[in-house]
């Protein structure tokens, strides 16, 4: 199963398959990780600094983390996409197919010039949340959404 938790200022991403629920996460910042709360994570009990610094300590990575850095993700499923903006501008975009099987992740991109803010892995979970939240497989094709989905570090 995956989560994406954002604020103004933080996205955090969590992998359930990946959590041995060892709750590093609870000591570093136990108002925002609390396992018998639904849902469990919530970025506004904590400044940002403390919710970063206990994702460091998930020995896992089940979850991590990065700054939204003002870009704002959006997931429409009637145009099966998800997709960034900087204001107006778009910054990026997974698109999926829906079938029998599942929704296919065939395409994810982000504008170059937005590298290395997290703006795919932003989208890739937005689809997968969203077809998980659904009761819908989620069938990464393309090369990203593989890695991010299956074989992510
Ligand atoms: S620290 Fe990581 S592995 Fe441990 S409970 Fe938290 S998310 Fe799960």
């Amino acid at each position: 199963m995956h989560r994406i938790y954002e604020t103004d200022d933080l996205v955090v991403f969590w992998d359930s398959e990946k959590c041995r629920h060892q709750k590093k996460c609870v000591g570093g910042s136990p108002r925002t990780f609390d396992p018998q709360r639904r849902p469990w994570i919530d970025l506004n009990k904590a400044p940002a600094s403390e919710i970063w610094q206990a994702i460091e300590q998930c020995p896992t990575r089940a979850l991590t983390c990065v700054y939204s850095h003002g870009i704002r993700v959006e997931f429409d499923e009637e145009q099966c996409r998800s997709a960034a903006y900087d204001g107006d501008r778009q910054v990026g975009e997974c698109d999926f197919q829906k079938t029998p099987e599942g929704w296919v992740i065939y395409h994810t991109e982000t504008d170059p010039a937005y590298g290395g803010k997290g703006i795919a892995k932003r989208l890739v979970y937005k689809v997968a949340e969203a077809a998980e939240r659904a009761g819908v497989n989620v069938i990464p094709t393309c090369s990203y959404a593989v890695k991010v989905l299956k074989k992510e570090s």
